[in-house]
C-alpha cells in the first residue's frame, strides 16, 4: 500500500514538472526573449498562419514563409549559427519540399539576416532596401556576407508564382532602413522591431520615435487582418491599432509636457509611463532619460515626424 502511495505522489510530482515546464516554455515564447530562453533560443516548430503562410519563431527573431507552386519567398533570417541554420532549413524543409527564390530582411541587425548568404547559394534572390545595404556594409555587420542584390528606395512589389508581396520603408523606428514586409495576397504583415517583444519599451531611439505615429498610419492602411513583430506572438490589426493608441496617448503627454515648460531635463519626470503598455506584454514602457532628452530635440527638429527622404 505504502509502494502505491509512493508511486502515485512521484507520477504526480512529474506531471507538476511537465506543468511548470510548459508554463516556462510558453513565457518565453510569448515574452521573446525570457531570461531562460535567451540563452539557447532555438529554432522553433513552423507554425501555420493561413494556408501557404508560415512562421518560424526564434533563433533570433521570427522568420516568414510564403509558399507558392514555383518556390518560397522568406522573411528575415535569424541569428548566425550553424545549429540555427540546420535547424531553420529543417524547419523550412517540413513546410515544403520547394527552394526558396526570393528573401526579404525587415532590418539589418544580426538575428534578421544571419543566414541570407545560405538561400543565395542555394538559389534565392535577396531584395532590399538601398539604405539597409549602406547600413549593413556601414556597421559592425559588415563581414556577414548575403547583402541583398535587388535594392529599392521605398516602395517594392514582388509577383511571384501567384502571390504579391510589397516591401515599404515607411520611416525610421527601431532602425533607418526598417521595412515592412506585407505579403499582400495572405494579408498578413511583418512589423520588424517597430512593436518590440525583446522589452517591455518599444526597441525605439528618441529621435526616431516621431515617425512612430506616422509610420502605423500607413501600416495600418495595409489590408492585412493578421501581423508578425520581429519577435513574440501573431498579432491581430485591432493589437496593432491598440499599440498605435498607445503611442498615440504617449506623444500626447510628451507634447502636453513640452508645452506646460518640460525642458530636455525634466521631460522624463513629466511623463506617466507606467500605464503604458505594448501588446501581449504585461510590463510596462520605461523609457529612459536619455530617450526622453532625443525625443526633446527631435520633437524641435522633426516637429511632423517626417521620414528620412530616400535619396
Ligand atoms: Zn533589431
Amino acid at each position: 500500500m505504502q509502494k502505491r502511495i509512493f508511486a502515485l505522489l512521484i507520477v504526480a510530482a512529474v506531471h507538476l514538472l511537465i506543468v511548470i515546464g510548459a508554463a516556462a516554455q510558453d513565457q518565453g515564447a510569448r515574452g521573446g526573449r525570457g531570461r531562460g530562453a535567451a540563452a539557447a533560443d532555438p529554432v522553433k516548430t513552423a507554425t501555420q498562419i493561413k494556408p501557404d503562410l508560415w512562421y518560424i519563431a526564434d533563433g533570433g527573431a521570427n522568420s516568414v514563409v510564403e509558399v507558392t507552386p514555383e518556390g518560397l519567398i522568406l522573411g528575415d533570417t535569424k541569428n548566425p549559427g550553424d545549429e540555427i541554420e540546420t535547424a531553420f532549413v529543417a524547419q523550412i524543409k517540413s513546410i515544403s519540399p520547394l527552394p526558396v527564390k526570393y528573401v526579404l530582411n525587415t532590418h539589418p541587425h544580426g538575428d534578421h539576416i544571419s543566414h541570407n548568404q545560405y538561400f543565395i547559394d542555394h538559389g534565392a534572390t535577396v531584395i532590399g532596401l538601398k539604405h539597409l545595404k549602406e547600413l549593413w556594409e556601414t556597421g559592425n555587420l559588415n563581414s556577414t556576407p548575403g547583402k541583398p542584390a535587388v535594392l529599392f528606395d521605398k516602395d517594392y512589389d514582388l509577383k511571384f508564382g501567384g502571390a504579391e508581396v510589397e516591401a515599404h520603408y515607411f520611416g525610421s523606428a527601431h532602425t533607418d532602413a526598417d521595412t515592412i514586409v506585407f505579403f499582400k495576397t495572405k494579408k498578413f504583415v511583418m512589423l520588424s522591431d517597430l512593436v518590440n517583444y525583446a522589452n517591455p519599451s518599444p526597441g525605439i531611439s528618441g529621435t526616431n520615435a516621431v515617425q512612430v505615429l506616422g509610420i502605423l498610419d500607413k501600416v495600418l492602411k495595409l489590408d492585412f487582418d493578421t501581423a508578425i513583430a520581429g519577435r513574440g506572438p501573431l498579432l491581430t490589426k485591432a493589437d496593432v491599432q491598440a499599440y498605435q493608441k498607445t503611442w498615440d496617448t504617449f506623444m500626447t503627454r510628451v507634447k502636453d509636457a513640452v508645452k506646460a515648460g518640460a525642458t530636455k531635463e525634466t521631460l522624463a519626470s513629466q511623463v506617466k509611463q507606467d500605464d503604458l503598455i505594448s501588446p501581449g506584454l504585461k510590463s510596462p514602457w520605461a523609457f529612459n532619460a536619455n530617450f526622453f532628452s532625443q525625443l526633446f530635440d527631435a520633437l524641435k527638429s522633426n516637429p511632423n515626424g517626417e521620414p528620412r527622404q530616400a535619396e
